[in-house]
């Protein structure tokens, strides 16, 4: 009964950043596999788009506006989906920004800080807050979106800060998980190569940029959203029940070479 365990029916699932790209695929992939799913998303718009997006394919979903970098905000929202849901099973820590091609001795501080606080500190703030719901119960999976910049140093583009707030995800993802492991949470995260989403759609066309990209992914593409999601699909599972402090590349053998 392999299949049956990438089943999530009866469970509650929270991905943030959730009402489009990456985090809007993994929504959909949760809800294809049973799970009741929850938009967390700092934009009512973008996370209503969303939400009217899976109801054309016949998946209901919730939306909960939150802030990944406000714990007060994090913290009432994983609040308001245990009362509303009565258990919280899997989190996806997706949301996620970036400030492309600045070399680092031109960064501004506030460019610095943005990135490391929605990256980092944000995915921080959800894991404490959902966490804990999940420790209390005893069972929990939680997916965070790192990225191969948490591995290697991307060319031709400068983002210092994107990479470290990355390798920080990762390590974070490892910590949390050697922590909670023997209390019934799982915590993993994804390593995706270039996906096609709004967050890339500008670099991309920057042609010499995306040229370089293409050339230095042995598979010669980007990715799309999907195949991302179908990687946290798993990992959130009970498919990946042997897993914890993972981190699974997704990067088209990016770091092969
Ligand atoms: P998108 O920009 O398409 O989507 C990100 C979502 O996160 C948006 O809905 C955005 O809302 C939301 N968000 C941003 N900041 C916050 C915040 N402070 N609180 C709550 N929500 C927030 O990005 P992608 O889908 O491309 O990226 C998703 C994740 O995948 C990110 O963590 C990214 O770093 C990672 N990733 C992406 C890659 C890519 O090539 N696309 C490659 C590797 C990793 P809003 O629209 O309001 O900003």
């Amino acid at each position: 009964m392999y299949l049956d365990r990438f089943r999530l029916t009866g469970r509650v699932a929270v991905v943030t950043g959730g009402g489009q790209g990456i985090g809007l695929a993994c929504v959909e992939a949760l809800c294809e596999a049973g799970a009741q799913v929850v938009i967390a998303d700092r934009d009512a718009r973008v996370a209503d788009e969303g939400r009217a997006a899976l109801l054309a394919k016949g998946y209901v979903v919730d939306v909960v506006v939150m802030d990944v970098t406000r714990p007060d905000e994090v913290d009432a929202a994983a609040a308001r989906v245990l009362a509303e849901k009565g258990r919280i099973d899997v989190l996806v820590c997706n949301a996620g920004i970036a400030r492309f091609d600045t070399a680092s001795e031109e960064v501004r501080d506030e460019d610095w800080l943005a990135v490391v606080d929605v990256n980092l500190n944000g995915v921080f703030w959800c894991c404490r807050a959902f966490g804990r719901v999940m420790l209390a119960a005893g069972r929990g999976s939680i997916v965070n979106i790192g990225s191969m910049s948490g591995i290697i140093a991307n060319k031709p583009q400068a983002q210092a800060n994107y990479n470290a707030s990355k390798a920080g995800v990762h390590h974070l993802t490892k910590s949390l998980a050697a922590e909670w492991g023997a209390r019934g949470v799982r915590v993993n995260a994804v390593a995706p190569t270039y996906i096609n989403t709004p967050l890339t759609a500008l670099s991309k066309s920057n042609k010499a940029m995306y040229d370089v990209w293409i050339e230095n992914t042995p598979m010669g593409r980007m990715g799309e959203p999907d195949e991302i999601a179908a990687v946290v699909l798993f990992l959130a599972s009970d498919a990946a029940s042997l897993m914890t402090g993972s981190i699974v590349l997704a990067d088209a053998g990016y770091t092969s070479w």
